[in-house]
């Protein structure tokens, strides 16, 4: 913020944007399944208005455009661990279709702005990540579950907590997309995400572990079309970026925890 070059604005990204730029990341969208359901059709909108809208400006300026799209793409997938190639599994009418299909649309019209008007595109799939600046009441279930462990209450697994999930931190993340945007002639999609993989009752036992608590698990019912495992295959951003993951899970933990207790949860 005292960078004198440093310009924040607050815009819609459903709505037209008329700015100069070099470079667009189009991060708008929330990602958590507790806030993208909460208005679904504006879920969509952000994501397919959104990606009309930020694609015209990049249009407009010749601006190399960052598109975040999702391991969500991949829906329940069927392959494991996903590759991009892989095509997806997902509910077009269920309560995650708003932010699943609105994330598929967005990378169609990305590739078909880069097929007929030779926009520069990256096009990222992040997969679960997590880390300090996280929002207490974001959802998701590493917050969630650090949340509950530091207040020593029932740790709330949906499901038999079974399911997996690969989760990746925020800073590897983050470098994964400035390579990505620094190299030249690829498009994407590309997989960015932590290959270890965790099923969510191990991820509980972590953070109870980690946390000292006093906290018990307990079961509550599994969301409507919940992916049952989801890990990255990530040879592409090897191959392409030379990236992959540096933070392990435990470090990545004990990092987000501090973060919270500072924060007074
Ligand atoms: N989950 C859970 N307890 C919570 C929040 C989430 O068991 O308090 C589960 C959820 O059902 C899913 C996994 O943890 O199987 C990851 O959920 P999250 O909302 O973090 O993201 P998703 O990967 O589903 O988009």
């Amino acid at each position: 913020m005292d960078n004198p070059k440093f310009e924040v604005m607050r815009h819609d990204v459903t709505f037209p944007l008329y700015v100069e730029v070099d470079e667009i990341y189009n991060l708008a969208c929330p990602a958590s399944p507790v806030h993208y359901q909460h208005d679904p059709v504006q879920t969509t909108k952000t994501s397919v208005h959104g990606a009309i809208n930020m694609l015209d400006l990049a249009r407009r300026t010749n601006a190399r455009i960052f598109q975040s799209s999702t391991s969500e793409v991949y829906g329940d997938p069927e392959v494991h661990p996903q590759t991009e190639d892989y095509r997806g599994s997902v509910n077009p009418i269920g309560p995650r279709a708003c932010y699943d299909e609105g994330k598929r649309c967005a990378e169609t019209l990305f590739f078909d702005y880069h097929r007929q008007y030779g926009t520069d595109i990256r096009v990222v799939r992040i997969f679960n990540t997590y880390g300090p600046n996280m929002h207490p009441n974001d959802g998701r279930v590493v917050s969630n579950f650090i949340i509950q462990a530091l207040k020593d209450e029932d740790i709330t697994i949906y499901g038999d907590g079974l399911q997996t999930r690969s989760f990746c931190y925020v800073d590897d993340l983050i470098d994964g997309f400035i390579r990505f945007m620094e190299t030249d002639d690829v498009t994407g999609p590309m997989n960015l995400g932590n290959p270890g993989e965790f099923t969510i009752k191990e991820l509980a036992e972590k953070v109870i572990q980690l946390t000292g608590s006093k906290s018990k698990l307990v079961y509550n019912d599994l969301p409507t079309d919940d992916p049952m495992q989801r890990c990255p295959d990530i040879s592409l951003a090897k191959s392409v970026l030379n990236w992959e993951p540096k933070v392990q899970l435990d470090d990545g933990l004990k990092v987000t925890i501090q973060y919270f207790q500072d924060l007074g949860c």
